[in-house]
């Protein structure tokens, strides 16, 4: 057994966490404050080829693996979650789909945009009456003189609305008990997007909602078989939850170095807060808490990586992470006293933006009925 990153991957964490520290921690708060989309940081990720870590070279992704993907989230996350789930929702779940259930016309058409992050893509599974019941869905697309008639609404979907968004994958009802999922470019007539949603965290991040009226889709974007959308979205969601689970060790990550810097500095009782036990105590229980955290999800990713399957590790890292970097914000902001309850101290942000790792892409209540699943209950 090995737990020695390879050069490659400690390269990608320096290289991520230099980025992070230089071009977004100066601007973050600022960013959230006025709920403004990140697209300069966007532009500087995709230079860096971080944009599409995940996907092939022939596509312009920059052909790494799910490993190096992880760290790089986590990296990000440590700093800014707006700007993390931007890039693991455009590519877990916006590009995802595209790389692993389309043909080659519809790979050559949207990847090369999308991995090299040219362009945003977006996967809207959510409705206002589907959430955690997926399945659910009431969206349809009626097939019609070749193309799909797609009417419904969306609910929460990020990267949406941004204005490099290329195309948003839908889950739709094709037909009794038949779902499919259908691209959408953005455009199309008939989709209509609503103003950003305003939030209590992940604020410079995209969240809209969707509305489809008899918008009509080509039939050609459909993607994979007609009918095997629950499949794939299930497959998605699989993958996406080590992103979101890396983000649960990044925040936590983050919210310890804030902590632990703030009690060496701040004085009360003529000595640094960090001498007192108590103040110790929840930095060793956060420090602990991580490396379990991040051997989680390091551990589903490499599970990943080998073809082997992965479900059952991905729902445990993405529920323990969530509720870690839960605690650890929660014990984070307690060591900043009253100024951790103050916006322009980070830990104010990171404490916001903690609580929808525990929402979304499965609520912690699903992770432990997944769980429950694999375990044969
Ligand atoms: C900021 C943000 C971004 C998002 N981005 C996207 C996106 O890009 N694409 C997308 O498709 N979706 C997105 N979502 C939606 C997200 O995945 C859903 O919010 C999530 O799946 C939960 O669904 P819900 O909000 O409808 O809650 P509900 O399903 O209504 O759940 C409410 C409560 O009931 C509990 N519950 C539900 N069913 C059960 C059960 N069977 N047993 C026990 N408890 C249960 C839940 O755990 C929860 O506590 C996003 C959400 C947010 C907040």
């Amino acid at each position: 057994m090995d737990f020695d990153l390879s050069d490659e991957h400690e390269l990608l964490r320096s290289t991520v966490r230099e980025f992070a520290e230089q071009r977004i921690a100066p601007v973050a708060e600022e960013l959230d404050r006025e709920h403004r989309f990140p697209y300069d940081i966007v532009a500087g990720l995709a230079e860096l080829g971080l944009m599409g870590i995940p996907f092939p070279e022939e596509y312009e992704g920059a052909g790494g693996d799910t490993l190096a993907y992880a760290i790089a989230i986590e990296e990000l996350t440590r700093i800014d979650s707006s700007v993390a789930i931007t890039v693991a929702a455009h590519t877990s779940l916006g590009t995802m789909p595209i790389f692993l259930y389309g043909n080659d016309e519809q790979k050559r058409e949207w990847l090369p945009d999308l991995a090299s992050g040219r362009k945003l893509a977006a996967f809207a599974l959510t409705e206002p009456e589907a959430g955690s019941d997926a399945g659910a869905t009431r969206t349809s697309a009626d097939l019609r003189d070749g193309s799909w008639i797609v009417n419904g609404s969306k609910l929460f979907i990020t990267n949406a609305g941004t204005d490099i968004t290329a195309c948003v994958t839908i889950t739709a009802r094709t037909g009794e008990d038949e779902i499919s999922n259908i691209v959408v470019p953005n455009g199309t007539d008939g989709y209509e997007i609503s103003e950003p949603m305003r939030k209590m965290g992940w604020r410079a991040s995209d969240t809209r909602e969707l509305s489809f009226r008899d918008c009509a889709v080509p039939e050609k974007n459909l993607l994979g078989e007609r009918g095997a959308g629950y499949r794939q979205f299930l497959e998605i969601l699989d993958g996406g939850r080590i992103s979101v689970a890396a983000m649960g060790v990044g925040l936590a990550q983050g919210a310890y170095d804030l902590a632990a810097a703030y009690a060496r500095e701040r004085r009360q009782f003529g000595q640094p807060i960090s001498k007192f036990q108590a103040i110790q105590f929840k930095l060793a229980d956060i420090a602990t808490e991580l490396e379990a955290g991040r051997a989680l999800v390091y551990r589903a990713a490499w599970l990943k990586d080998q073809g082997r399957p992965y479900g059952l590790a991905a729902a445990m890292a993405k529920l323990f992470t969530g509720e870690l970097a839960h605690r650890a914000a929660n014990h984070a902001l307690q060591i900043h006293g009253g100024y951790g309850f103050m916006d322009e101290y980070a830990i104010s942000r990171l404490y916001r933006d903690q609580k929808v790792l525990e929402i979304g892409e499965g609520t912690n209540e699903v992770q432990r009925l997944v769980i429950a699943r694999h375990l044969g209950f």
